[in-house]
């Protein structure tokens, strides 16, 4: 039976001590399936339901290619709304005890962009954001992802179903083509697969504990 501790992948003591210490010993299923392709640098489309520890899945591929000296945007989750992206922003701090100062900051509509910007220029290694003001700050260019190797796109249906798509192509144009980016959606049905599978470069399909 495939090992599913995290200690059975390769990652630095001190990492997996901080997952210890959030309670994390085992993977999930998703987690086991993904984050070996995903630490391998494959982009990705996952397919699993809600709860099963998705933002994990991504996160640790993002955080462990991440260099905390390097202050510029080096990851990038989008999501579909504010609740949703503070939640991944919170996970992804945790997580990130267990490599260094990392500094997330979310961009989301409905709050003024004045003290988003100011952190953006004090330095962010990760952005979390709602498609709509990510765009926003691009157009502005309060927002640089020149550096940018890792994106996200969390809880693809619920954004194309929200009407983002023509958000998020405009976002990804401005993101450098070499780049690792990773699906992640609870569906995945042959709408949403038409407007998205371009995003990604010969993508691995993962689906496990799929919802319908
Ligand atoms: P999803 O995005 O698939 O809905 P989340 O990433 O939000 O799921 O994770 C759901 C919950 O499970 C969170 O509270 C998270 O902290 C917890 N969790 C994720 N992975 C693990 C794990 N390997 N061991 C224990 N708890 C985990
Ligand atoms: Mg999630």
């Amino acid at each position: 039976m495939q090992d599913t501790a995290f200690s059975s992948l390769q990652l630095e003591e001190r990492f997996l001590a901080n997952l210890s210490q959030l309670g994390y010993r085992q993977m999930t299923p998703v987690q086991a399936s993904a984050l070996p392709a995903a630490l391998a640098g494959r982009d990705l489309i996952v397919q699993a339901k809600t709860g099963s520890g998705k933002t994990a899945a991504f996160g640790i591929g993002m955080l462990l290619k991440l260099n905390p000296t390097l202050f510029a945007v080096q990851g990038m989750v989008l999501c579909p709304t504010r609740e949703l992206a503070d939640q991944v922003a919170g996970e992804l701090r945790r997580l990130a005890r267990g490599i260094g100062n990392v500094k997330v900051v979310t961009l989301t509509g409905g709050v003024p962009m004045r003290p988003q910007i100011a952190s953006l220029e004090f330095g962010a290694h990760i952005v979390v954001g709602t498609p709509g003001r990510v765009r926003d700050h691009l157009q502005r260019r309060t927002l640089d992802l020149a550096r940018l190797h890792t994106l996200v796109l969390d809880e693809a249906d619920r954004m194309t179903d929200m009407g983002f798509y023509d958000e998020i192509a405009g976002i990804v144009r401005d993101c450098p083509s070499y780049r690792q980016t990773l699906l992640f959606s609870a569906t995945y049905p042959d709408d949403i697969r038409e407007a998205t599978v371009h995003f990604l470069t010969d993508p691995q399909e993962i689906a496990v504990e799929t919802q319908h």
